[in-house]
This record gives structure tokens, C-alpha cells and sequence, in this order.
């Protein structure tokens, strides 16, 4: 299980930078939740916590504590930049410590991510005294996607689109970073259509030749049930269970005993 402490900036109390009709830490929270549902849809043995999943005030020791009691693999805080500017910057903390060969390369590998994804401006990968990375015992990156007083990127920062890409492209970071497992989607499951089991083999090739006279192409599937070896004759197999049920039908029609069976990769 690879644990993920994400943190969107700041909340209640503390607004974060504010300009252009837009509050720092409404756009962090959305990005976080966002990026918390595709990592837990998508991606096996993820765990993902988040330092708060509304617009509550939360001290920055409180995160840290939160994160490092938890024991998380990774921390990512969320923010957004201001101060008359364009593009992103990641940060790692600006320490001397055992771990920042590594800290570096992993941050590397999500501002890669985010600079690719959203076509920014990239500001460069950098090194502060933040808080949220110096006081967390695990590797930790800080993003600053964009300006929110920068008129340009605040328009694309009110759209429910924008605000996706970046959740995305910091899944894609992660994953990348972090060598996360994608869930198969429903889009990889295929459905086989199966003419026979045997348990001896030359059954199922004899199976395999009156199916070819029938002008059908098959394979053998070796499949394991109950310790014991199975040959399946398999004639088709298809992304759409609608073809595989055609050609089910088909055979039966012909006096063949068919079945589907749908595998996941
Ligand atoms: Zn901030």
C-alpha cells in the first residue's frame, strides 16, 4: 500500500492569496479532492488522506503531525502562486538531509508531469524553508500552479476543466513518481467465447478441427479449477460483449456448446 498525505493550501481562517474573484485555498481544496478521487479510482493499493476535505482553518504543524503520524509515503502540498508572475514551480525542502537525492528525483518527476500536462511556463524546480517540507518525515514537494493575480490564469482557474488537468497531471506525477498500478478499466476486460473444456488435450484439438471445418479459428487456453487442469477451446475474443454473445449464439445455432468468459488482464 503507497500511502499519499495531500495538502491543499491553507483554509478557513487563512485564504492564501486572493485576486481576480478567487480565493487561494478554494481552488487548492478542489484541485486535492480531484486528484484524491482519481488516485483512489484508479490506482491500486493507494491510500490516499487528505490535511482537510473542507474550508476549515488547520495549522500547518497540524498537517505535518498528521502526515508523519500516519506514517505517509509521500506529501504533496497544493498551492497556488501570486505576486505578478505565469507558469509553475515545484519546491523540495532546502535542508541538508540524507534523503534529498531523492526527494529531488521524485519531485522532478511530478513538475515533469505538470509542465508536459498543462503546457505551462515552467518556473523551475526549486529549493525554500517551507514548513510543510521541512517538518514532514517523508520525501515531500510543494506545487505552485499558476497565479491566481495573473488575469490570464485565473480565467482558466474558474473552470471545472482546468482544475481536472491539474488533478490529473499530478496523478500522472505520482504515479510515475511513486511507480503506483493502474486499476485495469473496464475498457481491458475482454470477453472470450469458449466451445469446449477438456481435461485431456487431444479432445480439445479435435474440437479445435471441427471448429476450423465450420470455418471457425480457435486456440487453446490452459485454465486451472479445483487443482485440476483444463483445455478450453476458445473461438473469439472481444472488447464488446455484444459481439461476443453473436458469436456465442452463432455456435449454438451449429449445435455447439458455448460459453463467455470475461477476463481481466
Ligand atoms: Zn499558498
Amino acid at each position: 500500500m503507497v500511502k499519499i498525505f495531500i495538502d491543499p493550501g491553507h483554509g478557513g481562517n487563512d485564504p492564501g492569496a486572493s485576486a481576480n474573484g478567487l480565493l487561494e485555498k478554494d481552488i487548492t481544496l478542489d484541485i486535492a479532492l480531484q486528484l484524491k478521487s482519481i488516485l483512489e479510482s484508479e490506482y491500486k493499493n493507494t491510500d490516499v488522506r487528505l490535511s482537510r476535505t473542507n474550508d476549515q482553518t488547520k495549522s500547518l504543524t497540524e498537517r505535518t503531525n498528521e502526515a508523519n503520524r500516519w506514517n505517509a509515503d509521500y506529501l504533496l502540498s497544493i498551492h497556488i502562486n501570486a505576486g505578478g508572475g505565469e507558469g509553475f514551480e515545484s519546491y523540495i525542502w532546502n535542508g541538508a538531509y540524507r534523503s534529498k537525492s531523492n526527494t529531488d528525483k521524485l519531485r522532478s518527476v511530478i513538475h515533469q508531469a505538470n509542465v508536459e500536462q498543462l503546457r505551462w511556463r515552467d518556473r523551475g524546480q526549486k529549493e525554500a524553508n517551507f514548513h510543510m517540507l521541512r517538518e514532514s518525515s517523508m520525501p515531500a514537494a510543494l506545487t505552485e500552479n499558476g497565479f491566481i493575480d495573473n488575469v490570464v490564469e485565473a480565467k482558466k482557474m474558474k473552470t471545472d476543466t482546468w482544475v481536472k488537468k491539474v488533478a490529473q497531471a499530478h496523478a500522472t506525477g505520482l504515479q510515475n513518481a511513486l511507480k503506483l498500478d493502474k486499476k485495469p478499466t473496464k475498457k481491458d476486460v475482454f470477453y472470450r467465447v469458449v466451445c469446449g473444456s477438456f481435461q485431456d488435450l487431444n479432445n480439445a484439438k479435435e474440437r479445435m478441427n471441427v471448429l476450423s471445418k465450420h470455418g471457425y479459428d480457435s486456440f487453446v487456453d490452459k485454465y486451472k479449477m479445483k487443482n485440476k487442469i483444463y483445455y478450453r477451446v476458445v473461438v473469439g475474443s472481444f472488447q464488446d460483449k455484444k459481439n461476443a454473445n453473436d458469436r456465442m449464439n452463432q455456435l449454438k445455432k451449429k449445435g455447439f456448446d458455448a460459453f463467455i468468459d470475461a477476463v481481466k488482464p
